[in-house]
Formats: C-alpha cells, sequence, structure tokens
C-alpha cells in the first residue's frame, strides 16, 4: 500500500492531470509503492523532485490516421506516441495496433517501457505508441494503406537518435515492413535503425521474432534455478495468449522439458493434456491468421472453451500471463494458488491485477513482474540496432547468447535490488527499483 505522504502526493497530482486514465494511474501507484523504502533511505529524490518528472511524459504525440477500405470508403483512426523519458538513450518501446488502444494504454506502456528498458542494462530511453486500428479482418491492402497513412505523420517524430519504435499486438513483420518502407520512401534514406522487429532481408535480426517468449523463459529459469533450485523439466505450465510471445514461450517452455497445455486467444481457450502441438498453433496463428478454435479440428483430443479466464482453472505448476494487461484477476490468482502454482511471470505488459500479484506474494508463489519477466523482446531489439548501427549481422546462437546473458542479469539485479530495500525475493519491488535509480540519476545528472 501506497503510505508515504511524499508519494502519496505525487500519485494525487497524476491522478488529478491524467483523470480518466485507470491504466496509467495503476501502472504508477504500483512502482511509486515500490519506491517507498528508497525513498525514505535516500533524501535525495524527493529533493530533487525527480520522481515528479519521472512521472510525467516529456512528449504525448496524437493524430489523425485517414485511410481507405477495399470498397473506396474513407476511415479515421487515432494515432499516437508517447516519448516518456530519455535520459539514457533514445526512446524505445512498440506500436501496439488495437480497439482498446487510447491515451492510458499508451501512457502506461510508455512508462513501465522507461524501466524495463533501464533494466536490460541497454542505453534506451522510454516510449510507445500505436492506433485504436483493428488488424483483424482487414485485408494484407487495408493494413498496408493504414500502415502507409501511419508513417506519414509518424515519421517526423523519430529516428535512430530520437525515437526507435518496434511491434507489439497487432504489429508483426507485416506492418513493421509497410512502415519501414514509408519512411524510406518520405526520407530517402534507408535508415535500418529507425524501427526494429525488421525482417531478416533488410536489416532485422535473428531471434526478434522468438526473444520475448524465449526471454520470459530464461527469466523464469533462472529465477527457478536461483529461488527454487528447481527448473522447468517435467513442470506443467498453462500460457495465455496465442501471439507472438505466447508462442515463442510455449517453444522454449517445452525445449526445457515443461508441458505446455493451454493457450487462448480473445474468443477462447484450448486445452490439451497431451501437450500443445506447436506446429498447428502456429500454422492457425500465423499463416491463417485463424481462431485459436480451430485447433480442436486438427487435435480431437483436445478441448476448446468459450471465454479466455477458465484457462487459469487449469491445473499447473507454472502459469504464464502472454496476452494483454487485467487479463488475471484476484479470483484467477486464488484458484491458481489453490491448485498448486509455484511461480507465476508475466510475458504480457501488466497482466495480473494488483489484487493478483498480491495473492502470489503473499503465497509465496515466484513472481516475475512483466518489466523484467519480458524484458527480452525490448534487449533484442536493443542488439539489432548494435547490429545496424556496425552494419553486420549476428548468428542466431550469438544473439540467443547474449540474450540469456540479459535476462540472467535482469534477474540478478532485481533480485539483488529486492535484497537491498529488505524485501528479499520481492521482484515487483526489485524490478522498478533497479530499473528507476539508472534513470533517475542521469535526470539529475542533466539538471532540469
Ligand atoms: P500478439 O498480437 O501477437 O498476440 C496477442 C495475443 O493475445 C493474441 O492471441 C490475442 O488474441 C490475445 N489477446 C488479446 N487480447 C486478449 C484478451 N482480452 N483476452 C485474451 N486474449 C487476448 O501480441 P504479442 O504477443 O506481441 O503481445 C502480447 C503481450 O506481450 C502484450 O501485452 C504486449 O504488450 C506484450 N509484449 C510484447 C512484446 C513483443 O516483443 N511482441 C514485448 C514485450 C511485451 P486475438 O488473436 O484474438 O486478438
Amino acid at each position: 500500500m501506497l503510505t508515504n505522504k511524499y508519494l502519496l502526493g505525487v500519485y494525487e497530482t497524476v491522478k488529478a492531470r491524467n483523470p480518466g486514465e485507470p491504466e496509467f494511474q495503476q501502472a504508477v501507484e504500483e512502482v511509486l509503492e515500490s519506491l517507498q523504502p528508497l525513498v525514505e533511505t535516500h533524501p535525495e529524490y524527493e529533493k530533487s523532485g525527480v520522481i515528479e518528472a519521472f512521472v510525467e511524459p516529456e512528449r504525448f504525440i496524437s493524430f489523425r490516421v485517414p485511410w481507405y477500405d477495399d470498397n473506396g470508403k474513407l476511415r479515421i483512426n487515432r494515432g499516437y506516441r508517447v516519448q516518456f523519458n530519455s535520459a539514457i538513450g533514445p526512446y524505445k518501446g512498440g506500436l501496439r495496433f488495437h480497439p482498446t488502444v487510447c491515451p492510458s494504454v499508451i501512457k502506461f506502456l510508455g512508462f513501465e517501457q522507461i524501466l524495463k528498458n533501464s533494466l536490460t542494462t541497454l542505453p534506451m530511453g522510454g516510449g510507445k505508441g500505436g492506433s485504436d486500428f483493428d488488424p483483424k479482418g482487414k485485408s494484407d491492402a487495408e493494413v498496408m494503406r493504414f500502415c502507409q497513412s501511419f508513417m506519414t505523420e509518424l515519421y517526423r517524430h523519430i529516428g535512430q537518435f530520437t525515437d526507435v519504435p518496434a511491434g507489439d499486438i497487432g504489429v508483426g513483420a507485416r506492418e513493421i515492413g509497410y512502415m519501414f518502407g514509408q519512411y524510406k520512401r518520405i526520407t530517402d534514406r534507408f535508415d535500418a535503425g529507425v524501427l526494429t522487429g525488421k525482417s531478416l532481408s533488410y536489416g532485422g535480426s535473428l531471434v526478434r521474432p522468438e526473444a520475448t517468449g524465449y526471454g520470459l523463459c530464461y527469466f523464469t529459469q533462472e529465477m527457478l534455478s536461483c529461488m527454487k533450485k528447481d527448473s522447468f523439466e517435467g513442470k506443467t505450465v498453462v500460457i495465455s495468449g496465442a501471439g507472438n510471445v505466447a508462442i515463442f514461450a510455449t517453444e522454449k517452455a517445452t525445449a526445457l522439458g515443461a508441458k505446455v497445455v493451454a493457450l487462448c486467444d480473445s474468443t477462447g481457450y484450448i486445452h490439451d493434456p497431451n501437450g500443445i502441438n506447436l506446429d498447428v498453433v502456429k500454422d492457425i496463428k500465423l499463416n491463417r491468421r485463424a481462431r485459436i478454435s480451430e485447433y480442436v479440428k486438427e487435435v480431437p483430443s483436445a478441448e476448446y472453451h468459450d471465454g479466455c479466464k477458465g484457462i487459469w482453472t487449469i491445473k499447473c505448476d507454472i502459469a504464464l500471463p502472454c496476452a494483454t494487461q487485467n487479463e488475471l484477476d484476484e479470483e484467477s490468482a486464488k484458484i491458481l494458488v489453490k491448485n498448486g502454482v509455484c511461480c507465476v511471470a508475466e510475458g504480457a505488459n501488466m497482466p495480473c491485477t494488483p489484487e493478483a500479484t498480491k495473492v502470489f506474494l503473499d503465497a509465496g508463489v515466484l513472481f516475475g513482474p512483466a518489466k523484467a519477466a519480458n524484458a527480452g523482446g525490448v534487449a533484442t531489439s536493443g542488439l539489432e540496432m548494435s547490429q545496424n548501427s556496425l552494419r553486420l549481422s549476428w548468428t542466431f546462437e550469438e544473439v540467443d547468447e547474449k540474450l540469456q546473458g540479459i535476462m540472467k542479469n535482469i534477474f540478478h539485479n532485481a533480485y539483488d535490488a529486492s535484497v537491498t530495500c529488505g524485501k528479499e525475493g520481492n521482484l515487483v519491488v526489485g524490478a522498478n527499483v533497479a530499473g528507476f535509480i539508472k534513470v533517475a540519476d542521469a535526470m539529475m545528472r542533466h539538471g532540469f
């Protein structure tokens, strides 16, 4: 609970300045709560005012995105980019195309991204963007026209030394390709470093598609090994989502000896007690862009259930929420604990509600918060930027090895910070504090 008088004041100001933005307020409250022990032992943070500056975006851009659908009808969407913090490097963070995108969601994601990027130890500031455009059910040509229109405005705000967007929900290699093409067309520059998540043919990095899911498993493996002398071997795993993060988390968890028995999309979940056949899922989701319910047509021994919440009633040892924010609530957390879950790590951004997180921490369940556990994606984006600057490409093994090293370091940095704060093993506190100290130090050195 937030009890520190000074931080409560900061939070009240955030609420007053950002009314009707529950996701952003939730993200700020969680971080301020974690910073309490630090602020109480280091008066310089209060005295300098750095926290007031830290919770206010440096810049927030909102713009109109007009595009024509296949029937020649004009459609209007809204585009956003928050350039939250550039104290330790250019703004860096993905673009999300989903109907739920709004200023609150963009600001919560951008705020989390500052700390996540800091934790990777790479020189990247925090940003995020996107649109309320829904790519689902749109033709390739419609997606292309939308992406071109989106970039026609965004291009003036980004650049390899300014702001480097990447993918997120609804934005994969296809969308990045169309946006890169438009950027190149408008600027007459082949500036590979302006976007990450590119395809290999024009400057992408090996392992980037797999990085968030793989990184999540590397982090979880390190957490299990160091805090419980355990591993993925022989464990039953439930993963929500069936997109980029969920698919590659399933692949790596399986490679590490676990059995993944469930996945979901926004309409329902599949339960396959024999272990998910990932080739079938990849074909449905990556090739056909179809619904997860198709799985049971090809694997009749599996079950499909409408609605997503039920996925958390499946008995498992490890739960990896990899779909979206606030998808796992207190009730689901209690069921998971009752069913004996020993470890939860967040692949999505803020998938567990604050109440659910508390249930896990109180029950002694190992808990890997998103900004540490899912940082593998942006870390590999950082490696993509390095390769673009060096004008060379590392092998799959080289990038994968660097990713493993980064995820292990992130775990240890968060764990060590939790010890320093007197909250040993609480990685929510540890990740927030470790990420914050570096950014705050840079901000204070730059002056206001
Ligand atoms: P994708 O668009 O590839 O996949 C998202 C998946 O989640 C889809 O299967 C989607 O279903 C499902 N989903 C969306 N909303 C809901 C919902 N309300 N309930 C249940 N399922 C839902 O996105 P990503 O895999 O890239 O991203 C997933 C999460 O991971 C996000 O929180 C993102 O911010 C985070 N993340 C992603 C990174 C990356 O590198 N891609 C990096 C770090 C974090 P449907 O197909 O029906 O829409």
